[in-house]
């Protein structure tokens, strides 16, 4: 059994403390705010896309802890990559926390794997991936976790 304190490691309160890349973006390309009702977690996430890569990657809003910490190294991680990067990486993240496949090749994102055993959790770690999802393709209505079907709860 993983221990809930186990799950909030350093590296997520520092980012929860100190989220990188929280800031408005006046000359974003693309946006798209994420709702997570279950927790309150709210985010606007920005991106700056030129010639397909992710030159810049912010966001805004208010959440728990998990939720901030995701936002800020899932900014992190993406910037400079490109959008078919970005889409490889949401999967890979995404299918960490839900299926029992490898986290190492995440490196430092694999810091959010303990949410796995916690499945209220999961949302809060997927939102700022599925909000990145709704940004990169330009969806106009904000993203709600409640859609999320599987979120890998055992049976
Ligand atoms: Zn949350």
């Amino acid at each position: 059994m993983i221990d809930l304190r186990d799950l909030y490691q350093e590296v997520i309160l520092d980012h929860n403390r100190n989220p990188r890349n929280y800031h408005d973006m006046i000359d974003a390309t693309t946006k798209a705010v994420g709702n997570n009702p279950l927790c309150g977690d709210q985010l606007t996430l920005f991106l700056k896309i030129a010639e397909g890569s992710i030159q810049d990657a912010s966001f805004v809003g208010r959440g728990c802890a998990i939720s901030t910490a995701s936002a800020s190294l899932m900014t992190d991680s993406v910037k400079g990559r490109t959008v078919a990067e970005a889409e490889k990486m949401f999967q890979q993240f995404h299918d960490m926390l839900t299926t029992s496949g490898s986290a190492c090749q995440m490196d430092k994102l694999s810091v959010l794997s303990g949410v796995k055993e916690f499945p209220v959790r999961v949302k809060c770690a997927t939102l700022a991936w599925h909000t990145l999802q709704a940004a990169l393709h330009h969806v106009q209505t904000p993203v709600t976790t409640e859609v999320e079907e599987d979120v890998g709860i055992k049976t």
